[in-house]
């Protein structure tokens, strides 16, 4: 495997170069070295870069004129803001441009003692999940580290607040894009700073992907997205569960707990007559009985492109007091910004053209 580092290499031309953020501490050091100068650069390039939110290099002060002018071809690896969208909760939604013109979300989510962002891994998603509004759009590509980072970067400083904790449930699928999560969870745990247990990885299940993560030895928790307590209804939700059966779902996180030692959580969307009966609230405490988990009930967030319907409040309530008289520990959540469509996926597909 090539190094990182190489990928810095000098001799390499500019527009060869990976963007920047993203690069660890030592990889700046590297870099500014191969660029003829002092290491201690490197720390200050580091603190531009993670602390100071700096967008050009030429704009770093504390280095001399001429260097500034050499680096100013060099690309840092920021997005542009493209629109946002603000809820009367505070929420805001960002539709942030890539370096190709590409469109993705991020969203920043406040409340008095947390600043969370919501970060996309993929512009577009392959999954194509019936009730997910990013499904409908398609797939795109993969984003690289840096533009992961950056989502992270532009609510922290949008908001004059740092960042406490990360959940990976924007566009895409975290775990078909493993080694660009994993790169930026490294950097988001040591560049900018978040506790790995403030940080949550959301993933509909790739089949051997989730062992794959649980051998990283990482802190961070898995939440994996379920939505139905068996097999046929799930794959009418999911299409890609019939490749990867619930079974083997189930025996995968079952390993993640063993290897990890920590607990998984389950997420539900409760669709309104589909998903939501006290039937599958039984069905689906039977399969977790004993198992180290904790589930989150979403109420569905209506989208255009299909009919499902949230449940009434006591439905929910119905479905939260069977699950909590099995002992399976569960709480609800709802979701924020939803006057925004700030809640799930929306917005890119109504205003990506703006
Ligand atoms: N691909 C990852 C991340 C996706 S988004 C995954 O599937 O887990 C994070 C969560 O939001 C997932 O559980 C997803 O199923 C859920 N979600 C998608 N659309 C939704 C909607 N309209 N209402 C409520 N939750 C939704």
């Amino acid at each position: 495997m090539t190094s990182v580092l190489s990928q810095f290499d000098i001799s390499a031309k500019p527009q060869s170069i990976p963007p920047l953020l993203g690069a660890s501490l030592d990889e700046l050091t590297t870099w500014v070295q191969q660029q003829g100068q002092p290491g201690y650069r490197g720390k200050q390039l580091h603190d531009w870069i993670y602390h100071k939110g700096v967008r050009s290099l030429a704009d770093i002060s504390v280095f001399s004129k001429q260097w500034r002018s050499e680096l100013a071809e060099i690309a840092i690896g920021r997005s542009t803001e493209h629109y946002r969208s603000v809820a009367s909760d505070g929420t805001i939604k960002y539709l942030l441009q890539l370096d190709d013109g590409q469109i993705v979300e991020a969203v920043g989510i406040p409340s008095d003692n947390r600043l969370t962002v919501c970060v996309s891994t993929q512009v577009g998603c392959p999954m194509a999940c019936d009730f997910c509004a990013t499904g409908k759009g398609g797939f795109q590509r993969n984003l690289g580290r840096h533009e992961i980072v950056d989502q992270v970067l532009t609510v922290q400083e949008d908001f004059q607040r740092r960042v406490s904790n990360i959940v990976f449930m924007g566009m895409g699928e975290p775990l078909l894009n493993t080694q660009s999560v994993l790169d930026a969870i490294r950097c988001l745990n040591q560049d900018v700073g978040i506790g790995q247990r403030n940080i949550t990885v959301s993933t509909v299940g790739i089949r051997d992907r989730i062992r794959l993560f649980a051998r990283e030895n990482l802190q961070v928790t898995l939440a994996v997205s379920l939505h139905a307590p068996n097999q046929g209804l799930r794959e009418q939700l999911i299409p890609s569960a019939r490749a990867y059966p619930l079974r083997d779902l189930f025996t995968e996180c079952r390993e993640y707990v063993e290897i990890t030692g920590r607990r998984v959580t389950f997420e539900y969307v409760l669709l309104a007559g589909v998903n939501d009966l006290p039937e599958h609230a039984m069905q689906l405490a039977k399969h977790l009985r004993g198992f180290q988990s904790h589930v989150n009930l979403i109420p569905y967030n209506p989208i255009s492109e299909v009919d499902y319907q949230r449940p009434s409040s006591d439905r929910i309530n119905g479905f939260l007091a069977i699950l909590k008289q099995q002992n399976i520990a569960v709480s609800v959540r709802y979701s924020r910004g939803l006057d925004a469509d700030a809640a799930c996926g929306q917005l890119r597909s109504q205003k990506a053209n703006v």
